[in-house]
């Protein structure tokens, strides 16, 4: 997706003439890459309306169009999958707060509720599963399996076929023994059938959850819409966590949810595992979708912190990234923390290990990366890197000198590089148009 949009706009800003035939063409292009992500038809055409009005308002001489061509697609998918006004649910510590699961059978329910449970558990918080799906045969060796791989308390039934029951007996017993966080799965079935809504009703009623989360299969594209319009009727859920967003899936179904519910999502599932679960933050998500970081969001919390940043930024906006840049950019993230909000806006691997490993552990490594940039010469820190390619001794002595191994030092040049490639992205997408574009 996001290659078609910088495709469409590099078109309409290298052609010679803009004019209004080609902006309507881009606009097209866009509005055609949009929906076969799975964005809402409806959507996509008001966000043309909104693009063309954008554009033609800030169509003045020597404007860099593709700039703000960018600037106003990335602005307007972010508004459509935030939901600013919510609220987000915040668990409290020292008392039971009980989150309700519902979905569609195979969304990733189940999966999820470990997620949950080992994220909240990371926080510090006792927390409790529940198995409330008596309908399909093996939900409860499934929970039970997950729960135990990851040591969160569960609790369900082999005989009890009444999932109310289920519900309610668990969340009492979790409650009495000061659980926080109390997590109630639930089953789901193929279709929306109208049991399912009124078990969904009925548990929700014995348990009365402090949050209700819908699992959402991003994968299921265009009737993201209506499915989660029927959830939101029946359960009236505050957050969504779109699941499976590490396969084919577009990212498209996402937006469509959050237009038709009006309820932010609170996370995504990047896999099978118990860890891939991330948070969800509307700039990052955007950016995976045009496929850039969030560079913007970065520097103005960087700038927020009032941290040593003076070369680094400059040399960012010059297209640079040195060693030393890193090396002092680490420094500041181990001095500012948390490290899951630098986490969000992170590209790639970086933001992916802080939510994996959890803030200790990262923190840790973190100060190890930066032990290895400490015994780097000066010449090697004021490189962007590539002073080491082919130069196995010189990253052995770096190793021996920081007391690291061999692995970690390349592990950090790999590091380095991603953000040297990112400097020179980022300068390439802030540079005036080509010539002859200027004033057109
Ligand atoms: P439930 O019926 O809603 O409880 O769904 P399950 O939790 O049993 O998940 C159904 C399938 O989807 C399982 O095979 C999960 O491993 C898989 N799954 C769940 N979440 C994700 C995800 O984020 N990514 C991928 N790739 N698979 C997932
Ligand atoms: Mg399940």
């Amino acid at each position: 997706l996001g290659r078609r949009i910088n495709a469409a706009v590099s078109d309409v800003t290298r052609s010679s003439v803009v004019d209004q035939n080609a902006v309507d063409a881009m606009l097209k292009e866009i509005s055609n890459a949009l929906v076969e992500a799975d964005v809402n038809i409806k959507l996509v055409l008001n966000l043309r309306k909104k693009l063309k009005a954008t554009i033609d308002t800030e169509d003045k001489p020597g404007v860099n169009k593709k700039k703000i061509i960018q600037k106003a697609v990335f602005d307007e998918l972010c508004e459509l999958v935030d939901c600013k006004d919510a609220q987000v649910f915040k668990p409290r510590k020292k008392q039971s707060n009980v989150v309700m699961f519902v979905g569609l059978q195979g969304a990733g329910k189940t999966t999820t509720c470990t997620k949950l449970a080992v994220y909240y558990q990371r926080r510090g918080f006792k927390v409790g599963m529940v198995c409330a799906d008596t309908f399909r045969a093996g939900a409860f060796d499934q929970l039970k399996q997950n729960a135990t791989k990851a040591k969160i308390p569960y609790y369900g039934s082999y005989t009890e076929a009444d999932p109310v029951k289920v519900a309610f007996d668990g969340v009492e017993k979790f409650k009495k023994e000061k659980f926080e966080i109390i997590i109630v799965d639930t089953s789901g079935r193929h279709r929306q059938e109208k049991e399912l809504f009124a078990e969904m009703i009925q548990i929700g009623e014995a348990v009365k959850p402090n949050q209700t989360i819908m699992v959402l299969d991003a994968s299921i594209g265009q009737a993201a819409e209506a499915q989660s319009k029927a959830f939101k009727e029946s359960s009236n859920f505050g957050a969504i966590i779109l699941t499976k967003m590490d396969g084919h899936a577009k990212g498209g179904g996402a937006i469509s949810a959050v237009a038709a519910t009006h309820t932010p999502i609170a996370f995504i599932g990047t896999g099978e595992h118990i860890q891939d679960l991330e948070s969800f933050t509307p700039r990052q998500f955007v950016s995976k979708l045009l496929g850039i970081g969030d560079i913007q969001g970065l520097m103005e919390h960087v700038t927020s912190l009032n941290l040593d940043q003076k070369d680094t930024l400059k040399n960012f906006q010059e297209g640079k990234f040195t060693m030393r840049d890193l090396q002092t950019q680490m420094n500041n993230i181990l001095k500012m923390g948390p490290l899951s909000k630098i986490a969000q806006m992170l590209p790639g691997g970086m933001g992916d290990m802080i939510n994996q490993m959890g803030e200790e552990e990262t923190s840790k490594k973190f100060k190890r990366m930066v032990y290895v940039m400490d015994s780097m010469t000066k010449q090697e820190l004021d490189s962007d890197g590539s002073i080491f390619i082919d130069q196995p001794s010189r990253i052995v002595r770096v190793a021996r000198g920081s007391g690291t191994s061999v692995t970690e030092v390349e592990a950090l040049l790999m590091q380095q590089k991603m953000f040297a490639r990112m400097a020179k992205t980022t300068k390439n997408m802030q540079q005036q148009a080509p010539p002859g574009m200027a004033g057109k």
